[in-house]
């Protein structure tokens, strides 16, 4: 996104983007649900559910401060309230974010590469372990390399590496007690941040 954020980072437009991450995590929730319920304790909807609304009962005050503010705000709503394993990394993706983003969207493709690298300290996890990571480091990867319309793609980018957990054993997270038998569902995370990721692109690109 280094080059690909071209308007300000206004209030508006923070909002839009609160909006539009929030209600995709909250009108998927049943199905990060089922997902959970396949491979791993069946909360993963409802942690995500939980954490998004209390992200958006705030969005008016939280869209008012500098995008990096912004962040951290989130990040810290997502730690105190999503819960489980995915609160704590979602919410350091988010308190990573804010620590090198410009307030209107500069460095953004170095901070969320940051971002990655801090989940991954948390999670001790990495790509390939059929967590969220395997939906953000492809991700990362393609925002990095850049190129002019890249947040055309990164949505089906985002959305064939969750596809792309199916096939995967699980190493982490509660879904790695199941061993071979976590093979053959989508991991909830990776769902989630492709959610995520799909929600950013639609008001950022257009
Ligand atoms: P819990 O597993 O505590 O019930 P959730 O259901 O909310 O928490 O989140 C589960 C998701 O968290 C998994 O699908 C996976 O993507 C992610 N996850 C769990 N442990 C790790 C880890 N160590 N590193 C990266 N992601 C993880
Ligand atoms: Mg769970």
């Amino acid at each position: 996104m280094n080059a690909v954020i071209d308007a300000a980072m206004d209030a508006e437009r923070i909002r839009a983007l609160i909006e539009a991450v929030a209600s995709a995590v909250i009108d998927h929730a049943d199905e990060l649900t089922a997902l959970d319920q396949a491979i791993g304790d069946g909360d993963h909807g409802l942690n995500m559910k939980r954490g998004f609304e209390a992200v958006r009962a705030d969005a008016a005050g939280v869209a008012a401060k500098p995008l990096p503010d912004a962040l951290k705000a989130i990040g810290t709503q997502l730690v105190m309230k999503i819960g489980g394993a995915s609160g704590p990394l979602y919410g350091t993706l988010f308190l990573a974010l804010a620590k090198e983003i410009g307030p209107n969207g500069e460095n953004a493709a170095s901070a969320f590469a940051a971002a990655v690298e801090a989940v991954k300290a948390r999670g001790k996890s990495q790509a390939g372990q059929k967590t969220l990571l395997d939906v953000l480091v492809p991700v990362q990867l393609a925002l990095a390399d850049g190129g002019p319309g890249i947040l055309d793609h990164l949505a089906a980018i985002a959305d064939a590496a969750a596809d792309a957990t199916i096939a995967m054993q699980a190493i982490r997270g509660r879904a790695a007690f199941l061993g071979e038998r976590s093979i053959g569902h989508m991991d909830p995370g990776a769902r989630s941040s492709a959610l995520m990721v799909a929600a950013v692109c639609r008001v950022l690109g257009g």
